[in-house]
């Protein structure tokens, strides 16, 4: 990488910092993007949209297989509080996910490939609604990337606890099977004085909750792994109101698909002994799921083991994370992996206050285009 690439990127990475959009909301970044890559040299490429997403295919100079990169591009409903003086535009969204930061390394991988092809195809994936509905299912449904499916896809995704220069991943699952989880419960509202006169639905969301905890310590087996949080819990209007209405809003996250499906059976179960035992109805909505994402076992280990040959970047064999990610999808259907890229901050994704280190995207650039090319040479 030269001094004059980073200081490209390191532009473009805060220029789109500084317009997070929701999932399908992504047209100004979509925009951004198109824009971009219209300064590309264009004889071998192709550029198709799909809704706010883009997929750019890069034609080999002879191609046997056709390599995927895919980036996300969506923000989140968080107020910015990094006092960056490249900071968010649009109140009350932000690139707290480092978004800003995969889509920036997506055009510069697609940059070097444009200037310098390599013998196969290369697919660059910019996919709108990461963080939700969920982009990644319809994409690969649709027609417009049917037809240019890939043989074998990379993804990464920014890591706050590793250092730059540090990649981090692992054969097997690397993100879990995530739900969210939204019940509304309905009883009868009266006067705070009357209590038999109505169906306290504050008191029934209460139980339920502390019953939702019994799930992963009484029915999960203890070398399993799996989490439910209620983060959110609503009900009633006014203190001497009985409320009449009670929502709860939470995820569950697991290692197995199969212990995902346990854990809803439980809830389901949970949530009859509560209607019938509050004589109240209750409703269940699971909202966006998403598959583990699950690395190819020989992909991953030869790319590990290529990496650790490497001067440069230091490899760490991690955990797997019970954090989500919707390219767990594209794993499903082809084979790949994805790793987590050091960048160094104290908080966490979602934070208002994360601050990647931005010396990260030519140590992500450098080692895709690296292992693409090597890759693509075997
Ligand atoms: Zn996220
Ligand atoms: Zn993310």
């Amino acid at each position: 990488m030269t001094a004059v690439d980073l200081h490209t990127y390191t532009r473009i990475r805060r220029e789109l910092h500084q317009i997070p959009e929701a999932g399908f909301q992504e047209f100004k970044t979509q925009q951004y993007l198109l824009d971009y890559i219209s300064t590309l040299p264009q004889e071998h490429l192709e550029v198709k949209t799909w809704r706010t997403g883009i997929l750019v295919l890069v034609h080999g100079t002879a191609p046997q297989r056709r390599f995927g990169y895919r980036a996300d591009m969506d923000g989140l409903p968080i107020t910015e509080d990094t006092g960056l003086e490249f900071k968010s535009q649009h109140p009350g969204y932000m690139h707290a996910c480092g978004h800003d930061l995969h889509m920036t390394i997506g055009l510069g991988i697609l940059t070097h490939f444009a200037k310098q092809r390599m013998t196969d195809d290369l697919l660059l994936i910019f996919q709108p609604a990461e963080e939700g509905p969920g982009g990644a299912l319809p994409m690969l449904e649709s027609e417009e990337f049917k037809a240019w499916k890939p043989d074998q896809m990379v993804g990464l995704h920014i890591a706050p606890e590793y250092p730059v220069g540090t990649i981090a991943t692992r054969p097997g699952i690397l993100f879990a099977n995530t739900s969210e989880l939204f019940i509304e419960l309905t009883g009868m509202g009266g006067h705070a004085a009357y209590p038999h006169k109505a169906n306290d639905m504050v008191v029934a969301g209460c139980q339920l909750v502390g019953q939702l905890q019994t799930i992963v310590s009484r029915n999960i087996d203890p070398l399993d792994a799996a989490v439910i949080t209620v983060g959110k819990v609503e009900g009633g209007t006014k203190q001497n109101i009985i409320a009449e209405t009670a929502r709860l809003e939470g995820t569950i996250r697991t290692l197995s698909a199969d212990t995902m499906k346990l854990i809803k059976s439980r809830i389901e179960a949970l949530i009859h002994g509560v209607e019938t035992g509050f004589e109240c109805r209750a409703d269940i909505n699971y909202g966006s799921n998403y598959l583990q994402v699950w690395n190819e076992a020989s992909l991953t280990g030869e790319f590990m083991q290529w990496l650790d040959e490497r001067p440069g970047v230091e490899l760490i064999e991690c955990t797997e994370a019970m954090t989500g990610e919707d390219f767990g999808y594209f794993l499903e259907h082809i084979p790949g992996f994805m790793f987590w890229l050091g960048v160094d901050t104290p908080y966490g994704l979602h934070h208002a206050k994360l601050q990647p280190d931005e010396g990260a995207i030519g140590v992500a650039i450098e080692t895709v285009t690296s292992y693409l090319t090597w890759k693509s040479q075997q």
